[in-house]
C-alpha cells in the first residue's frame, strides 16, 4: 500500500470552540475516502488543515511519504474547496489555459480533461452562461489539468439539481477509476455510500468511525427468513452461536449474526436439519442505520 496522506492526533481551536479533536487517519493510494459529519462537524476544517489554509492547533499530518514538504506535496494535490470561481466574460478554454499557464502544465490536457467532465463541446461559452453543475464539473477539470495524485472536493454536489449531483457523482467515480485517489467531505450519507470505499465519520471534531464503508461497525448484518417450521428454526437458531438477536414479525424471523455466515451456508445447514426455507435474504443495515446508530450513541 502507498499512502498518500497520514493524519496524527491533530487538533484544531477556534477560541473555546474545538472544530477537531484529536483526529487521526490515513489515505492510501487509489481509494476513494469521504468525510462525512452533519453540519459544523469539522469536515472542512480538516480539509484546510492538509491544504494549509488553516493553522492546526497541534498535531501533525504528512503527505506522501513523510520525506515531502507540505508545499511541494500540495503541487500534486487538486483541490476544490471554496464555489468554483473562474473569469466570468472568459471561455472554459480560455479560463484553462490561464490555469496552464499558472500550474506550469501543457494546454494539451485541456480537451482531455474537459472530455473527462462533460464540457468540450461546452469549451467556447463564457464561465457566466454555465449552470452551477457545469461551473463545478468545470472546476474539477481545472484541478485535474497536472493529472494529481489526489483530488480533494469539499461538498462536490451542494447547491445542485438531481441531474447535476448525479452528474458530479458519475465524474467521481470515473476519476476514481482511472486510479486517481480522492477525499471528500459530505454531509450527506447517501453520497459517501454512493461514491466512497472508505469513510471517516466525524461529530463535533471527533472521529466515530474510519475504515471501509462495507465493514462499518462490527455488523455481520442479518437475515429474513420465512419457513412452514417457524417453532423448529428459532430452537435451532438459539442454539447457534453465530446468531445474537431472533425477532419473529408476522411470520418473517429476522436473525441477526455475531459473526460472518453466508446465506449458503445456512441454506444448506437448515435444509440437512429439515428445514425448508421459502424465503431466505441476507441484508447488512444501510451505513445510514448504522450512522444513527454511531452517532447516537457517543
Ligand atoms: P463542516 O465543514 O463539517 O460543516 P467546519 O469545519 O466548517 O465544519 O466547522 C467546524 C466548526 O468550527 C464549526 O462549529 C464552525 O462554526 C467552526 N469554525 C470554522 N471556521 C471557523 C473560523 N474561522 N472561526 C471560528 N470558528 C470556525
Ligand atoms: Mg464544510
Amino acid at each position: 500500500m502507498e499512502t498518500i496522506l497520514t493524519v496524527n492526533h491533530l487538533t484544531k481551536k477556534f477560541g473555546y470552540l474545538t472544530a477537531v479533536n484529536d483526529l487521526s487517519f490515513t489515505i492510501e493510494k487509489g481509494n476513494v475516502y469521504g468525510i462525512l459529519g452533519p453540519n459544523g462537524s469539522g469536515k472542512s476544517t480538516t480539509l484546510g488543515i492538509i491544504l494549509n489554509v488553516v493553522n492546526r492547533t497541534s498535531g501533525e499530518f504528512s503527505w506522501f511519504d513523510g520525506t515531502t514538504s507540505t508545499h511541494q506535496a500540495l503541487k500534486k494535490v487538486g483541490a476544490i474547496i471554496e464555489r468554483p470561481n473562474f473569469y466570468p466574460y472568459m471561455t472554459a478554454i480560455q479560463n484553462l489555459k490561464l490555469v496552464c499557464k499558472i500550474k506550469e502544465v501543457p494546454e494539451t490536457k485541456i480537451q482531455e480533461k474537459l472530455e473527462l467532465v462533460g464540457l468540450w463541446d461546452r469549451r467556447n461559452s463564457k464561465f457566466k452562461t454555465y449552470s452551477l453543475g457545469m461551473k463545478q464539473r468545470l472546476a474539477i477539470a481545472s484541478a485535474l489539468l497536472n493529472d494529481p495524485e489526489i483530488l480533494i472536493l469539499d461538498e462536490p454536489t451542494n447547491g445542485l439539481d438531481p441531474q447535476g449531483i448525479h452528474q458530479i457523482r458519475e465524474i467521481i467515480k470515473t476519476i476514481a477509476g482511472q486510479g486517481t485517489t480522492i477525499l471528500l467531505a459530505s454531509h450527506l450519507l447517501d453520497e459517501v455510500e454512493k461514491v466512497c470505499s472508505h469513510v471517516v465519520i466525524l461529530r463535533k471534531g471527533v472521529n466515530l468511525y474510519s475504515g471501509p464503508v462495507d465493514s462499518m461497525l462490527a455488523s455481520h448484518g442479518f437475515f429474513e427468513l420465512r419457513t412452514n417450521n417457524m417453532e423448529q428454526l428459532i430452537s435451532l437458531l438459539e442454539k447457534n452461536a453465530s446468531f445474537g438477536k431472533l425477532e419473529n414479525f408476522n411470520g418473517t424471523l429476522t436473525a441477526y449474526l455475531k459473526e460472518e455466515m453466508d446465506a449458503e451456508t445456512l441454506n444448506k445447514m437448515l435444509f440437512e436439519k429439515g428445514i425448508v426455507l421459502s424465503h431466505l435474504v441476507k441484508r447488512k443495515e444501510s451505513l445510514e442505520e448504522q450512522f444513527l446508530t454511531l452517532t447516537n450513541n457517543n
